[in-house]
């Protein structure tokens, strides 16, 4: 019996199948450049061997519905011969949750129709998401189905949090407020980390910093989410790959009347155009570093204002929660770029947040601690699996209903 995790995004889709038993990985891929002619299929599974092996293939895919059709029958075909394993579930990451999904949803036609509701509010993000649902329900209509929201995860916040100082009609009639995202990772690194302690979380006040691509920051306190740095939409908080993050929004104005350009080709500038990309030109940490190295004081502003930004938040959270037990450094930069990690933690000795420089720098992979032996917090870094986390929400949803429905 198998777990699949399917990620919907607006032309690509991201899925990984799980043995039931012990949510070990038994499949993934990625299918990317959905509505062109040269859509392409990377599908890799663990061989009956107990090794890696990879199919690439590329075909025209005009949508979803043709994408997961075609991952279905390409998963089928490197099985070579044997039989189908049985589907338990299918667990779709869907982005928006709004305030109507405090957790996980096993979907019906009630649970689907007010995914769609929630669009407006996340118009990039949950029309694709919507689209994988619709689609695997028809392909597969007897597996149960199970949504995990992002933003599920940061619906603990308090009001004080969640709030935007706007007129509370602005709330009430169109439900803006701050939702954060990011949550099924940070809520596995945050499990990862009572586990890898051994204190329940009940006992722990962390904050974790997810700096991928997208890039966020949550202060956990005794396992809830109690303030996150995204908000109403991802483009709030750290500085990101390509997204500006904090910014006043008397920006948007001010270059609106400066330039004439109209406010949706600013929305773009501020998603795909800003960030890392804005400052020195690339988005990609690796690069940025390695020209950072070479002089290039644009590439050095970029990686200085990114770790400033993290420093900030870790500073804010640390007021937020009163006391830390933690730091947890994750997503692709937070896992492998030991200059951001360090340069995020200068000069919070006071904080008793210290590095160990040499701790830092050699991260044999798996869960590490870095803090210098000083530091009264705990510095960890600790691979993320969000994939995982939505495999596990999925089964324990079901078991859950089951358990109720008996
Ligand atoms: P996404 O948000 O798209 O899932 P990831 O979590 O994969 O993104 O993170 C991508 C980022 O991680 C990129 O900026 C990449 O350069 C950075 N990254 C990956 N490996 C390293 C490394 N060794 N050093 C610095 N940055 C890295």
């Amino acid at each position: 019996m198998r777990v699949i995790v399917v990620n919907s995004g607006s032309s690509s889709i991201k899925y990984e199948a799980f043995e039931l038993e012990g949510l070990s990985a038994a499949a993934k891929g990625l299918l990317e450049r959905i509505g062109t002619q040269d859509s392409r299929l990377k599908h890799r599974w663990l061989s009956p061997s107990g090794g890696w092996e990879e199919i690439v293939e590329t075909r025209p895919v005009a949508d979803h519905r043709e994408g997961l059709s075609f991952i279905l029958e390409v998963s089928s075909r490197a099985r070579s011969g044997s039989a189908p394993p049985e589907i338990f579930a299918v667990g779709h990451r869907v982005v928006h949750g709004g305030e109507k999904f405090r957790e996980p949803a096993i979907i019906d036609d009630a649970a689907l129709g007010t995914i769609e509701e929630l669009i407006p509010l996340a118009p990039l993000h949950n029309p694709a998401n919507v689209a994988g649902i619709k689609v695997m329900r028809e392909l597969l209509p007897h597996v149960p189905q199970v949504a995990i929201f992002d933003t599920a995860f940061h619906q603990t916040m308090p009001p004080r949090a969640f709030h935007y100082a706007l007129p509370y009609d602005f709330y009430q009639s169109y439900g803006v407020r701050r939702y954060g995202f990011h949550g099924s990772s940070h809520c596995y690194v945050a499990k990862e980390a009572a586990r890898h302690l051994g204190v329940r979380q009940e006992h722990l006040n962390l904050i974790t910093l997810h700096l991928g691509n997208g890039a966020s920051a949550t202060a956990i306190e005794k396992g809830k989410s109690v303030d996150t740095s995204m908000g109403m939409t991802p483009l709030e908080g750290l500085v990101m790959g390509t997204r500006c993050g904090d910014l006043d929004p008397a920006v948007h104005f001010y270059v609106q009347k400066r330039t004439g350009r109209p406010f949706q080709e600013i929305e773009g500038i501020l998603n795909k155009e800003s960030g890392l990309k804005g400052i020195c030109g690339v988005n990609d940490m690796r690069e940025i570093e390695s020209r950072a190295d070479g002089g290039n004081a644009r590439a050095e502003l970029a990686v200085d204002m990114f770790c400033y930004r993290v420093r900030k938040y870790i500073g804010a959270y640390f007021a937020v929660l009163g006391s830390v037990d933690a730091v947890i450094f994750t997503g692709g930069i937070g896992e492998n770029s030991a200059v951001v990690r360090a340069r995020s933690c200068e000069g919070l000795s006071a904080l008793g947040i210290a590095l160990d420089e040499q701790r830092n720098k050699v991260i044999a992979g798996g869960i590490a601690e870095i803090q210098a032996e000083e530091g009264r917090v705990k510095i960890l870094v600790i691979p993320t699996d969000e994939e995982r986390e939505i495999a596990q929400q999925t089964v324990d949803t079901i078991e859950r209903v089951k358990g109720r429905d008996r």
